[in-house]
């Protein structure tokens, strides 16, 4: 106790500015906190910070972190691992120093920093100095092996949000200020001196923003918590109901009114039609929504909800959008998940017949004209490929064997009966010979 009470008489004794050793109070929450991290208020967007001069004063930034200007532009990142949209020191090193110039001196309120990981990148581990830059032998720029405070600088606090236990993934706050409100003192110059947060070569802390607050501004504007963007629309004959959750991207809420719902309201109900069977009924209610924690995967269905990549969806709006949205509408409507609730002992469907029936619907139903599932090379034409290659597989054996054979396929599925030997039943020959065959057609540039 003694020591600490003697470092803080040294704190008063270098900066009669500093009143008291300053707290640091800490925010945390899951990635869809959207930055309200209680106590800590949400990031500003005319704090001090947003016109200081940022400056790297020691170590270096990763290859795949943007510029400092990252940490003031008030900009938050949409997703939990977004290199673009944080400030990271190189992978492997230890981490480094961040100097701010508030351009003059002022009256600093306190100090709020934010970050974004979804792992062990989250937390944020490290000491704030700040100097008015007028002692003597003030250093603006101490490398290092320099302690700060040797040379012009106090230290205002540490800063480690790293939790007890788990990787620490998820948003995190800190902020340094006085409990009394009091502010920390007249400053012009903050370094950050950052330490990685574990020894992991991918230790580096997402820094997603920086705040200054400036003790004699009073009405400082914050980030608006997420708005929930959800809207519900019921089909024109009342049989269903389609929701649309676009929350995650914003942008495109008026795109999925105009332009995906239309396509919404017409195929679902023909894939309902399409792929029926004995006392089946589809779910009538569908919800679709943007998400952004998806990874490279565009989109997925689970049970009556399709998640759909926000990051992704933006550039696909005249190309694979749409019919992405129907697939996944397919997999909705064929709910083989049920076989295993309706079937004592449920045959597994494999995955190629479940993909290879909704990119059929998609590629020769839906979007014929995009040519979309033509074979290029016939190295590729196995019938069981899956996915557009199987649909091309599917097309062809219904148009030149069996008109009625996706209504079978399916049924067999979803009722958990699928097995080979019905491909026998329906066209008279095994799915090994219907393949051979349909190659054949590949090979003759048929398909
Ligand atoms: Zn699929």
């Amino acid at each position: 106790m003694k020591s600490a009470i003697l470092t803080c008489a040294a704190l008063l004794a270098a900066s009669p500015a500093l009143l008291a050793a300053a707290e640091v109070t800490k925010g945390f929450g899951p990635s869809d906190s959207g930055f309200k991290l209680d106590p800590v208020l949400p990031p500003a967007l005319d704090d001090a910070a947003a016109k200081a001069t940022f400056s790297i004063i020691d170590g270096q930034k990763d290859g795949a972190s943007p510029d400092l200007a990252v940490l003031n532009d008030g900009k938050m990142p949409v997703g939990e691992d977004q290199p673009s949209a944080n400030f990271f020191f190189a992978n492997g090193s230890a981490g480094g120093r961040i100097g701010v110039d508030l351009g003059s001196v002022i009256d600093v309120a306190g100090v709020a920093t934010y970050s974004w990981h979804r792992q062990g990148r989250g937390p944020q581990v490290y000491k704030l100095y700040a100097a008015d830059g007028k002692a003597k032998d003030f250093n603006a720029a101490p490398k290092n092996g320099t302690d700060p405070k040797t040379c012009g600088w106090v230290l205002l606090a540490e800063v480690d949000t790293r939790p007890k236990t788990g990787n620490g993934g998820g948003q995190h706050a800190a902020e340094v200020s006085n409990k009394n409100r009091k502010p920390l003192g007249e400053f012009r110059h903050l370094l950050f001196d950052v330490s990685r947060t574990s020894d992991d070569s991918f230790g580096n802390t997402f820094f997603s923003e920086v705040d200054v607050l400036d003790a004699k501004q009073s009405d400082v504007q914050r980030i608006k918590p997420l708005e929930k963007i959800v809207k519900n629309y019921k089909s024109k004959d009342g049989k269903f109901r389609y929701i649309i959750d676009s929350t995650k991207a914003p942008a495109l809420t008026e795109w999925s009114e105009k332009e995906l719902l239309p396509v919404i309201e017409e195929w679902y109900p023909k894939l309902v039609e399409m792929l029926p069977s004995d006392g089946y009924r589809a779910p009538d209610q569908v919800t679709f929504e943007y998400r952004d924690d998806m990874g490279g995967t565009p989109a997925y269905a689970a049970g009556n909800r399709i998640a759909l990549s926000a990051p992704w969806f933006p550039g696909q709006l005249k190309r694979e959008a749409k019919g992405c949205v129907v697939h996944e509408m397919g997999h909705v409507v064929q709910n083989y998940w049920r076989a295993r609730q309706t079937n004592r002992q449920p045959k597994d469907t494999p995955g190629w017949v479940t993909e290879g029936i909704c990119d059929y619907i998609r590629w020769f139903l839906f979007e014929p004209q995009s040519n979309g599932a033509h074979v290029r090379d016939v190295g590729q034409a196995k019938y069981d490929a899956s996915y557009r290659i199987t649909g091309n597989f599917l097309d062809w054996v219904i148009k030149e064997k069996d008109k009625d054979l996706l209504k079978k396929l399916n049924a067999s599925a979803r009722e958990g009966k699928y097995e080979e030997k019905l491909w026998k039943d329906w066209t008279g020959k095994t799915v090994q010979e219907l393949g051979d065959e349909w190659k054949k057609a590949v090979e003759e540039g048929k398909r």
